[in-house]
């Protein structure tokens, strides 16, 4: 998919409408707009990168930062202490829609065991 085609990109780009919590030079944390707990929302990295594969070591310290992202946002949105979870959907099986890669973080309520 090109970037003139997705969706987070576009939000990124700001020529569709996303609920930002957070942005920078790298990445942008939105709720998602079809939330399946309390609180959930993703982290983005700005560039348009597929999938975890696709992520050269190199550009790992983008992927660290991301988490360090979601652990104050999760602080911000009140759900530190109560707990949260981090997801990670990788192609077909794992149920991806959106092919710009995206972390999860779903909390605010008891969340069902996944594994
Ligand atoms: P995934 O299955 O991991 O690719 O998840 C994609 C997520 O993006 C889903 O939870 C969608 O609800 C969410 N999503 C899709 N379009 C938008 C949008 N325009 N704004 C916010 N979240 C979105
Ligand atoms: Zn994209």
């Amino acid at each position: 998919m090109n970037p003139e085609d997705c969706v987070f990109c576009k939000i990124s780009k700001r020529e569709i409408p996303g609920e930002f919590l957070y942005r920078d030079e790298t990445c942008f944390a939105i709720r998602d707009i079809n939330p399946v707990s309390e609180i959930h929302f993703l982290l983005i990295p700005v560039s348009h990168t597929l999938y975890l594969s696709d992520i050269l070591e190199s550009d790992f310290d983008i992927f660290s930062h991301m988490y360090l992202v979601a652990r104050n946002l999760a602080t911000s949105e009140g759900i530190s202490d109560s707990g949260y979870r981090i997801v990670l959907n990788q192609k077909n099986d794992a149920g991806q829609e959106v092919p710009h890669l995206h972390l999860h973080v779903l909390g605010g309520n008891k969340l069902g065991s996944m594994v």
